[in-house]
């Protein structure tokens, strides 16, 4: 057994045999033409129809990988149609009386050398692009086909580099794994990888010749390792892995798009927690019903002053917009404790845990609090956003909040700004007082959600930053999943939804008791929910209660 490591850019587990790309790498001749403009009007013939074939590129890439990684076909006619690059073929043409392929050859390694000058990563990577635009314009010039792999069954495809179109040329069935010598993690092979959902590496110290040809092999993209003839022991330990990922593959794809019903009928909610706008592809990738839980305060820990009004109205309105309809609910500023902003100047305390934090810097610094209502009210008009108030302990914190609420939709409406009338107002249940006084808080608003991960800490008395005490540190405590059941039923009894928002919510082995509790929702990390709806999925409620009996 031989090793080769790289670096990995999509984890996952690849076992079949190696294929060796070789590029077809004859090299273009310079030969003395006559008649530079006849050249000329062969290489714009010659570049219209590379135009064409990206053309069917992007349509077959669309169909098998989607847009993102279609996009580069487009972005090659683009390339193709560059003032700068065609100055570039036509002046070496002009200039030298040389024939189309070498002026292009020429221009091609030019520009791929410009950026492999440059300092950005993302800006290097493109010099893959140049070489493969020129790489096709010569092929065409000189009417030769593009390369391929040969195989009959799937295999690990290794090459030097490989260019986007080498890439999406190959039949996608025949292909277990990328793994390069050189390439860049942003190239859009990568990208393609991600896409497919196969394991890859680049920089690769592996061998491009008959010692790994043909070789079965094993690739670990989560550690980038190559095992070219493994050894019993290995193939068995990464067989597991391999079978434990293609489960949870398997188990991704079927239940995407399915609604999540229990088996006898009843209906919960699952959503997703989110700290920014990065975050909304993975929502949209696990099938999130809506946001659960948007902590905005991340927006302010961004930044190194106060979001102005419009900075968050921007953000808010994608976030709004991206989810065409479904629920987003936005948690105002939890800052304070753990989480500080210098520019707060927030003052020094013995336990800011229970310091000023959260809704308590809200109430105290009105003017802040207002700002962020008035940027998720004017948001709420694209969208189907809720507003969620964390740190919740007193009726009279929440009543104030309300009023606030009423003046910033009073401001709007008389600024004839539009705003969804209609907003749902929840608070977060985090703290043992808003358990306790739950039924006149639920009076007040539409929805509850729990943090439990506060609601965990306050209970408990146990920091939750404290690594030593994670031994105490326990959401399963009966008192928690005491207070949990009192929180649904007083949300139920006044007309309220209840839901949790803090880890616990993803706990896997509490998903069928959260079912019996009677929990509307639960808002989780994206990759959490198609996990969750197995289980609810699963689950029949009735008889998991007399189970229980
Ligand atoms: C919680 O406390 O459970 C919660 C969701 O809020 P955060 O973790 O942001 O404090
Ligand atoms: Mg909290």
């Amino acid at each position: 057994m031989t090793i080769y490591t790289g670096k990995s850019v999509f984890g996952g587990i690849a076992i079949g045999r190696l294929s060796v790309y070789r590029k077809d790498d004859s090299q273009v001749k310079r030969v003395h033409i006559d008649d530079p403009e006849a050249e000329i009007a062969r290489y714009h013939e010659a570049k219209e129809t590379a135009i064409e074939q990206l053309g069917v590129l992007y349509e077959k890439a669309l169909k098998e990988v989607g847009e993102d990684g279609a996009g580069v076909f487009e972005a090659h006619q683009m390339m193709l149609e560059d003032g700068d690059y065609i100055d570039s073929v036509e002046n070496i043409i002009r200039s030298e009386s040389v024939n189309a392929e070498y002026a292009v050859a020429q221009t091609g390694d030019n520009f791929a050398q410009m950026f492999l000058d440059m300092e950005d990563e993302y800006f290097r990577g493109r010099a893959a692009d140049m070489h493969d635009i020129s790489e096709r314009l010569i092929n065409v010039l000189s009417g030769k086909a593009s390369g391929g792999i040969q195989a009959n069954e799937p295999v690990i495809v290794v090459a030097d580099d490989l260019a986007p179109s080498e890439t999406v040329q190959m039949d996608k069935d025949m292909i277990l794994s990328f793994v390069t010598v050189h390439g860049s993690a942003n190239s859009h092979t990568s990208i393609l990888a991600k896409t497919m959902n196969i394991p890859a590496m680049i920089g690769c110290d592996i061998p491009l010749d008959d010692s790994v040809d043909g070789k079965m092999a094993i690739v670990d993209g989560f550690e980038g390792k190559v095992y070219v003839d493994p050894d019993a022991e290995t193939m068995a330990a990464k067989q597991k892995i391999f079978d434990e990922e293609a489960e949870k593959k398997a188990l991704l794809e079927q239940l995407r798009g399915k609604d999540n019903v229990t088996l006898d009928g009843q209906h919960i909610n699952l959503y997703a927690n989110i700290g920014n706008t990065k975050d909304l592809a993975l929502v949209m990738k696990n099938d999130a019903g809506g946001i659960g839980l948007f902590r905005s305060e991340f927006i302010y820990l961004g930044s190194d002053h106060y979001p102005t009004e419009d900075e968050q109205f921007a953000i808010y309105k994608t976030v709004a917009q991206t989810l065409a309809g479904k629920k987003v609910i936005i948690r105002t500023l939890d800052i304070g404790a753990d989480k500080q902003a210098d520019y707060f100047e927030l003052p020094k305390e013995e336990n800011p845990a229970m310091g000023l934090r959260a809704i308590r810097i809200c109430l105290t610094r009105p003017e802040v609090f207002k700002t962020q209502l008035r940027a998720i009210l004017r948001a709420s008009a694209f969208g189907k956003i809720a507003i969620m108030f964390p740190m919740i302990i007193s009726l009279w914190e929440v009543q104030e909040i309300k009023k606030i609420v009423e003046e910033v939709k009073a401001e709007l409406e008389a600024d004839g700004i539009a705003y969804d009338k209609e907003i749902e107002l929840g608070i977060m249940i985090e703290t043992p007082a808003a358990v306790m006084v739950a039924d006149e808080l639920a009076k007040e608003v539409d929805f509850f959600s729990v943090g439990t991960n506060d609601l965990t800490q306050y209970t408990l008395a146990i920091d939750r930053q404290n690594d030593s005490l994670e031994k105490f540190y326990d959401s399963h405590q009966p008192a928690i999943l005491k207070m949990l059941q009192m929180i649904v039923d007083a949300a139920h009894r006044h007309g309220a939804w209840a839901g949790i928002c803090g880890e616990l919510g993803a706990d896997l082995t509490l998903t069928k008791e959260f079912l019996a509790m009677g929990f509307d929702e639960l808002s989780v990390s994206p990759g959490r929910i198609l996990p969750l709806r197995k289980i609810v999925l699963e689950t029949d409620v009735s008889e998991y209660k007399k189970s229980k009996i």
